[in-house]
């Protein structure tokens, strides 16, 4: 649904100000990004307490997820579009936690006592108060109004159909949604396992969305991660899954004629693979460089899905990439094959390096996807390298 942008975000120079200087004092305070959260969360969970049976039992996840969110919002009040898109998305994305008009309200008031609280006296000028109260007001807007236009349920419900151990610490799971799920290629969704209650997380569908409603996840363990490891060794056939509205607007522009860089490490590269698959149904498409990284040879598990891509699709070429040779002594399954005869040979090194070594990229789209910390490693040597920052797209980092 088209957003419309002449939304009550748009501050004046002086609003902005008080509300960027109120948010330093806030985090700059001990404790401060604590306790403005405990703060929230405490007004909102009295306002409404049966939203709290919603919440996973230790909040400490939504707290940083909240004030993450508020650092976004704040440092991009001079340009509030993507400030609007992402609260919009925002605002859908609350309805599995069965939020809905009323509740955007209170959690409005809850922000203003939070700010309230933790700014001093002196601070709190009428002028202040002013600026926050507009900017709050704003925000809430945009975000229930991004729940009021999902005609979407606030979730689906999916049967795990198959669970393989590609590696020790990474699975590939399919599932049959009860009803087929609607979303683009290249975007996430939020998912809850029956083994870890409340706890959301986001995934990327490996495969496009089609009319069988077949879901395809491919999910790296994360070392003492609350949901990943419980994906990977307790996952069942059987197990029901909740997947929550599809978000994101990782994608390929077929129109525009400019060609596509695709960065991905490990699992990240889901949504570009489901991208690609997309892409593959169509005769005329844009210029593909992929750049497949992994730390270790075993971690390329799906290199022969994508030299099958690359073998039927001329617009597309594959260039596999590793920090390490060989496998480490710790991996146990059957050796990893060589890359497929045909295919660009392995480049060794840093993902983000290699690509940059190859130059600007700057004529490109360019899509990145994997751990944040790749992300933004990866940001930082192309921009360096002189690729224009606008060019590049990526899911939101944690
Ligand atoms: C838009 C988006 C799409 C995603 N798609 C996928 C996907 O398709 N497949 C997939 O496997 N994962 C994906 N993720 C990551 C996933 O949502 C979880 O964050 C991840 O599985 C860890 O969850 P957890 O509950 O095991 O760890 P948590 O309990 O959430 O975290 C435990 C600790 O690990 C840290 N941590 C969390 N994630 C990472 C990470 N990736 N690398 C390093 N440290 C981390 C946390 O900061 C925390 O300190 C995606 C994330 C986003 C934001």
């Amino acid at each position: 649904m088209p957003l419309k942008l002449e939304m009550p975000l748009v501050l004046d120079p002086r609003a902005i100000a008080c509300v960027h200087s109120g948010w330093q004092e806030i985090k700059a305070r001990e404790d401060g990004s604590d306790r403005f959260a405990a703060v929230f969360y405490a007004q909102l969970f009295t306002a409404y307490p049966q939203l709290r049976t919603l919440f996973p039992a230790g909040m400490s996840d939504q707290r940083m997820d909240l004030m993450r969110a508020l650092d976004f919002v704040v440092d991009r009040l001079e340009e509030p579009d993507p400030v609007i898109r992402f609260l919009h998305q925002l605002g859908r994305d609350h309805l599995r936690y069965g939020i809905r008009g009323a509740h955007f309200a209170a959690a409005g008031a809850a922000l203003l006592a939070a700010v309230r609280d933790s700014m001093t006296e002196r601070s709190w000028t009428p002028e202040a108060e002013a600026a926050w109260r507009r900017m709050i007001a704003g925000l809430v807007t945009v975000m229930a109004g991004g729940a009021d236009s999902e005609e979407l349920p606030p979730y689906w419900t999916a049967t795990v159909v198959d669970h393989i151990r590609v590696l020790g610490d990474l699975a590939i799971v399919r599932l049959q949604a009860d009803n087929q799920i609607f979303y683009e290629p290249g975007q996430y969704v939020s998912v809850q396992i029956p083994q870890r209650p409340r706890l959301w997380r986001y995934l990327s569908p490996a495969i496009p969305c089609n009319d069988r409603g077949e879901l395809e996840f491919h999910i790296r363990r994360v070392s003492g991660g609350w949901v990943s490891p419980a994906i990977i060794s307790t996952t069942a056939i059987g197990d029901r899954w909740l997947i929550g509205p599809p978000l994101g607007a990782l994608q390929v522009d077929r129109e525009s004629g400019e060609d596509v860089l695709m960065v991905s490490s490990g699992t990240g590269l889901a949504p570009l693979r489901s991208l690609l698959i997309d892409m593959s149904r169509y005769g005329r498409n844009p210029r593909v460089h992929l750049f497949a990284g992994g730390e270790y040879p075993c971690d390329l598990y799906d290199l022969e899905t994508l030299h099958q891509l690359a073998m039927t699709n001329p617009w597309l070429t594959i260039v596999p990439v590793l920090e390490n040779e060989h496998d480490p002594w710790w991996h146990t399954g059957p050796p990893t094959p060589p890359v497929p005869v045909g295919m660009h040979s392995v480049l060794y090194g840093q993902i983000g390096r290699v690509v940059s070594s190859f130059g600007t990229w700057a004529d490109r789209n360019i899509l990145i996807s994997g751990s944040p910390s790749m992300i933004r490693t990866t940001i930082y040597s192309l921009v360096h390298g002189g690729t224009p920052r606008e060019r590049i797209m990526h899911d939101p980092l944690p």
